[in-house]
Formats: structure tokens, sequence, C-alpha cells
């Protein structure tokens, strides 16, 4: 699977990536079902999702919908999610306890 390929189903089924020191990426997906090859991918792409979480690219917001009023152009074909922004740092504070 290629990492756009990957970012589609992340987008389709609404995943929540964030990352920490200590665990590395972790997907976040509460009562969602997440299929094998999806997980793979994540694994195979870490290093990638992790630098597009830091940034808060819209290509990862899991909720496109509701942020979407939110998005900031950076130029180029860069565009970052200023909520997703605000909210990183809660998440991954959360995801190391
Ligand atoms: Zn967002």
């Amino acid at each position: 699977m290629t990492l756009e390929q990957l970012l589609s189903e992340v987008r389709q089924r609404r995943l929540i990536l964030t990352w920490s020191r200590r665990r590395g990426l972790v997907l976040w997906a509460p009562n969602t079902y997440v299929p094998a090859a999806t997980r793979r991918a994540i694994v195979a792409h870490r290093e990638e999702l992790i630098r597009l979480v830091e940034a808060s690219d819209i290509r990862v917001c899991p909720a496109q919908d509701l942020h979407r009023e939110y998005w900031i152009h950076d130029g180029g074909q860069h565009y970052t999610c200023a909520i997703c922004a605000r909210l990183e740092p809660i998440v991954r504070r959360r995801s190391v306890a």
C-alpha cells in the first residue's frame, strides 16, 4: 500500500494518528475496525506519518468536515489544520499516560 493509498484509508475511516517519544507512532481508533493491511501500512510508513502529524498536515486531519474552515495554506501544496495543531500536544500527552 502506497503512502497516498494509506492516507486515503486514514481519511475514510477517520483514524486518529498521534505519536509520543516513548511509544512512537500511535493509532488511536477505539471501537473501530482497522484491517490488518492498514495496520501493516501504518507501521511501514510510520516515519512519514509522524512527520505529517507533527506538521498537523491536513492529510492526517481526522475531522476534515469540521476542521476544513481552519485549514491554512502554507505555500506550495502544503496545508496545515489549525485545530489539529492545537489538539495534537493534548492528544500526545494522553497517549503517553
Ligand atoms: Zn484537523
